[in-house]
C-alpha cells in the first residue's frame, strides 16, 4: 500500500503515458499508429487487463474500443458502473502486434514493467484479465469466475475471464 495522493497517482499515470507514448524498447513501438496506455480512473478497484491493442485502439491509441469493448461498456453499465469512473482498463503490451498476432514473450517482458507500475500505482483490489491475457508471476492470488475472489484480501487478485464470460462480474 502506497501512500499518495489521488493527485500524486494521476500525475505518475500521465508522466507514464508520455514515456510510453515515445518508447521503442520493443520492435512494435516502430510499427504502432497510437501507443495505447490505458484508460480509467486512477484510484479504480477493478482494473481489466487485454492483452494487446487491435487494429481500431491503434488507430484511437484507446484501450477496448471495438465491439468487444462496446460489450465490456454495456456489462459494466448493467451492475452500475463505467470504465471512466469505476475502472481502469490497460492491456499487457502497449502497441499493436502487426496483423494482431500473438504477442511474443521477448515483447511481452520489454512492456511489463509498464503494466506493473499501472498496478503499482493504481493497486486494484480486483484485476481482471481479458482476451487471454496472461501476466505469470505478477499477481499475488488468482482464482477463477466461479470462485470470487474476497475482497478482504491483501493485494491485487486475479479474475480471469473471456469477453462472454464478463456476465461473471454481476
Ligand atoms: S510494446 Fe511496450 S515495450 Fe514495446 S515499444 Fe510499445 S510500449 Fe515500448
Amino acid at each position: 500500500m502506497t501512500d499518495l495522493t489521488a493527485a500524486d497517482r494521476r500525475q505518475q499515470l500521465v508522466d507514464m503515458y508520455h514515456e510510453v507514448g515515445a518508447c521503442r524498447t520493443c520492435p512494435l513501438g516502430s510499427m504502432r499508429t497510437n501507443a495505447v496506455f490505458g484508460m480509467g480512473n486512477s484510484n479504480a478497484d477493478l482494473m481489466f487487463v487485454g492483452e494487446a491493442p487491435g487494429a481500431e485502439e491503434d488507430r484511437q491509441g484507446l484501450p477496448f474500443v471495438g465491439r468487444a469493448g462496446k460489450l465490456l461498456d454495456e456489462l459494466l453499465g448493467e451492475i452500475g458502473m463505467t470504465r471512466a469512473e469505476h475502472a481502469f482498463i490497460a492491456n499487457t503490451l502497449k502497441c499493436r502486434p502487426p496483423g494482431n498476432r500473438d504477442p511474443q514473450p521477448e515483447e511481452i517482458e520489454s512492456c511489463r514493467p509498464y503494466l506493473e507500475r499501472q498496478i503499482q500505482l493504481i493497486e486494484p483490489r480486483v484485476i481482471c484479465t481479458l482476451d487471454f491475457a496472461r501476466i505469470p508471476g505478477l499477481l499475488e492470488q488468482e482464482v477463477t469466475p466461479a470462485e470470487p475472489p474476497p475482497l478482504t484480501a491483501p493485494g491485487p487478485v486475479s479474475a480471469p475471464a473471456e469477453p462472454p464470460q464478463l456476465e461473471l462480474l454481476g
